[in-house]
């Protein structure tokens, strides 16, 4: 097992991982950047190097910076959290050549992934089903209209290296194409430096459903079944619970299924998430594949009560596992909580935490590096706690999930803890009723 473990990441991941290695005996070494210097992980952690300025760029994805504080520390494993460095193949490769333990995918399994377009075409290849639409990138315009004409309006082209909802953008008729292909290619430039497009069919009305998958280096893989990720804005993840209210026994075998073979057919190697958009009629197709960890991993570990971040860290020194797939025992919801002002069209509130309260109780668990007079940095995500509740049954988790909301007090910010109130009490939410088009007309009850 590793001595000691670089956390490679800020704020209530890093914590996270802290936590686990700590309960593991593993000693850890937080990174911050200057921004950072106040924060919980600084503290929590054994050791602490800061690696620059706030920055993202100079600080959290300085791979110079990262290494050389896991040299001058004796760390013999890095674990990247989620974001940053996560899916960056070159680090994974640097880390090797250091010889310090990526906690993650070999630099090959992310490359055979992390680009949208070889990823579609490696799972056409192991016979998973994928969206309909072009074979690996577009060419040019011309291809992407002559193809959508055959195949029928609405598409979406999205962008290989796109991720976090950026690069994407839907088309309804050739008339839009130029237009839509101009400022989706200049958005992706701009944050992931390609502009490399493919194209797919526009699946108007379906869920976002993805399997939790762990796999060893021995070639043995397992999925820890489901999570809902339909509740999206901007497609960005709000809302995320397991199981699917939308699940059943057979549809969960045939996609846990999918995502084994997905995960075998590149020889994967720790945990890692097969998103999978599911249409009304119960088809599923393929949409992308995470290397890492996620934010919503929790409801899974919640509900079948298993750390996924120890299996992760396990699976990464070398341990194999049973190979036994997991379901459901209970049900969890998790809510994402965003330094951000749900009734102005979620804009983004940086400041300082004058007063925190966080519930408690029975199911509740609150993930987050927060504390009363902590000042949110502007430069990173503006995700500052995730709520989870676990219980039963939906029913009994959703009424925890309001009275916990209840319970939670942020002030000196403004929070989507307003929004989350609203939506437990919608009564579609309520139902299970809703697709990846649910926030698509929502509005804030003033
Ligand atoms: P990112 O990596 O940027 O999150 P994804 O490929 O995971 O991008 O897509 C994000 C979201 O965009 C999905 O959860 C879904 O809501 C929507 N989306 C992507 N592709 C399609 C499609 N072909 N049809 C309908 N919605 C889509």
């Amino acid at each position: 097992m590793f001595k000691k473990i670089l956390i490679a990441n800020r704020g209530e991941i890093a914590l996270r991982v802290i936590r686990t290695c700590q309960e593991m005996g593993i000693k850890t070494v937080a990174v911050y950047s200057t921004a950072d210097k106040d924060s919980l992980h600084v503290r929590f952690a054994d050791e602490a190097v800061c690696i620059g300025p706030p920055p993202s760029n100079l600080s959290y994805l300085n791979i110079p910076a990262i290494i050389s504080a896991a040299e001058i520390t004796n760390a013999d494993a890095i674990h990247p959290g989620y974001g940053f460095l996560s899916e960056n193949s070159k680090f994974s490769k640097i880390c090797q050549e250091h010889d310090i333990k990526f906690i993650g995918p070999t630099p090959e399994m992310i490359d055979g992934m992390g680009d949208k377009a070889t990823a579609k075409a490696t799972m056409i290849k192991a016979g998973v089903p994928t969206i309909p639409g072009s074979k690996g990138l577009l060419k040019d315009v011309n291809e992407g209209i002559k193809l959508s004409e055959k195949m029928g309006y609405p598409v979406i082209i999205k962008a290989t290296a796109g991720g976090g909802g950026k690069g994407m953008r839907i088309i309804r008729s050739s008339e839009e194409f130029q237009d839509a292909w101009d400022s989706a290619r200049q958005e992706s430039k701009a944050a992931f430096g390609n502009d490399g497009m493919y194209l797919e069919k526009f699946l108007e009305n379906p869920r976002h459903i993805e399997i939790q998958i762990i796999g060893d280096q021995y070639g043995t893989v397992a999925h820890l079944s489901e999570r809902d990720c339909s509740i999206q804005r901007r497609h960005q993840k709000l809302i995320e619970e397991t199981p699917s209210p939308f699940m059943t026994t057979e549809l969960r075998k045939k996609m846990g299924e999918a995502a084994i073979k997905a995960a075998k057919s590149i020889n994967y190697e720790g945990v890692g998430t097969i998103e999978f958009l599911v249409d009304s009629d119960k088809s599923f197709y393929f949409m992308e594949m995470n290397t890492r960890i996620q934010v919503e991993h929790p409801i899974t570990e919640e509900v079948i009560n298993f750390d996924l971040i120890r299996e992760q860290i396990k699976v990464a020194a070398g341990i194999k596992i049973s190979g036994k797939n997991y379901t459901p025992k209970l049900h969890a919801i998790e809510c994402r909580i965003n330094a951000e002002d749900p009734y102005k069209n979620f804009m983004p509130s940086p400041g300082t935490i004058t007063s925190l309260h966080k519930p408690g109780g029975h199911g509740v668990r609150v993930d987050t590096h927060i504390y009363g007079g902590y000042k949110i940095p502007p430069n990173y995500d503006s995700m500052i706690a995730k709520l989870i509740t676990v219980a039963q049954t939906r029913e009994e988790a959703i009424a925890k999930m309001k009275r916990a909301l209840k319970e939670f007090v942020i002030e000196g910010v403004k929070t989507t803890i307003p929004f989350h109130k609203q939506m437990m009490r919608n009564e579609d939410y309520v139902k299970g009723n809703f697709t990846i088009k649910f926030l698509d007309d929502f509005e804030m009850i003033k």
